[in-house]
């Protein structure tokens, strides 16, 4: 499973429903929190997604709606008596702000917040990863120290053709170490080579999740042909000085990245408050980049779809 679930997508401020900017990337059983903006722990329970299941967080920036819900929420999970240390990618500032938060409120967590500050790692270093996942920094240019995140599958195992062993009538039980590509020998003595029985693995998935930033053409080598690009669209094209004076991007220019990049689909979300309709920010992308699509709270978008 490799899926990614909206909770916010607004800019700034609340506006028409849409909550600031909050996602979470669900790969196989973990879960991972992403920019965490004013009301994401209702979004939580609004949209059914466990609070108590995660297993990190990564913050994009320190502009109140990317990380104003994260204290509650911090506060929230000791309340539900959460052990488990949680480890938070954000820039070093974040810490201050929570300690002053937390000092003045007497608030103290069971848990410990294992925090990485982000300005250690340059673009397209490695922040974090598991046997299957890993998670890389992106460039983006903000008024702010910015950093999005690469979530990008690696090391994927061949797929074992069940069919072929059958055929073969290799019995079950080596079936683990032809997977785990050993050669084995039967006891009827027939010598088996691992890649009879395995394909090709499944091309490796990705997600770059770049807000907030302006136009930015650095950004492009590495998000060369990610999967699903979730790109900021603040604006549209007629309003593109403002996005120049705030640096924030408009609809045109994140589908101009996703073309450049090769992505297979993209997201656009943090919308400005001006716009009630989204519906000609849609268009204005899709004119770009036909596989666009909306971010709107409480909508899933499964990595697995079209491939
Ligand atoms: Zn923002
Ligand atoms: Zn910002």
């Amino acid at each position: 499973m490799f899926k990614v679930k909206i909770l916010g997508s607004s800019s700034a401020t609340p506006a028409f429903s849409r909550n600031p900017s909050a996602q979470v990337v669900t790969y196989n059983d973990r879960h991972y929190l992403v920019d965490c903006g004013e009301g994401t722990q209702i979004q939580f329970q609004r949209y059914n997604v466990k609070l108590a299941r995660l297993d990190g967080i990564f913050i994009s920036h320190l502009h109140g709606d990317h990380v104003l819900g994260l204290p509650g929420l911090l506060s929230s999970l000791s309340i539900f008596e959460r052990e488990k240390p949680l480890p938070v990618y954000a820039p070093g500032g974040l810490v201050e702000m929570l300690k002053t938060f937390f000092r003045i409120s007497e608030t103290y967590l069971k848990y410990e917040v294992e925090f990485f500050p982000m300005e250690d790692f340059q673009p397209g270093d490695i922040v974090f990863s598991t046997d299957k996942l890993r998670v890389k920094a992106l460039p983006l240019t903000h008024r702010a120290f910015c950093r999005g995140f690469l979530f990008e599958e690696y090391n994927k195992r061949r797929k074992f053709d069940f069919f072929k062993a059958k055929a073969l009538e290799i019995p079950n039980e080596y079936f683990h170490l032809l997977k785990q590509e050993n050669d084995i020998t039967l006891p009827d003595g027939r010598r088996i080579q691992a890649d009879e029985v395995l394909m090709d693995a499944d091309a490796p998935l990705s997600f770059a999740y770049c807000s907030d930033t302006r136009y930015e053409e650095k950004l492009l080598p590495f998000i060369q042909n990610v999967s699903m690009l979730y790109h900021e669209a603040t604006f549209m094209e007629d309003m593109q000085k403002r996005a120049r004076e705030t640096q924030h991007s408009t609809a045109r220019e994140a589908a101009s990245i996703a073309l450049q990049a090769g992505a297979k689909r993209l997201i656009i979300g943090h919308f400005s408050a001006r716009y009630r309709d989204l519906n000609p920010l849609l268009e204005e992308a899709r004119a770009v980049f036909p596989d666009t699509e909306l971010a709107t709270e409480g909508t899933e978008f499964d990595l697995r779809a079209n491939v």
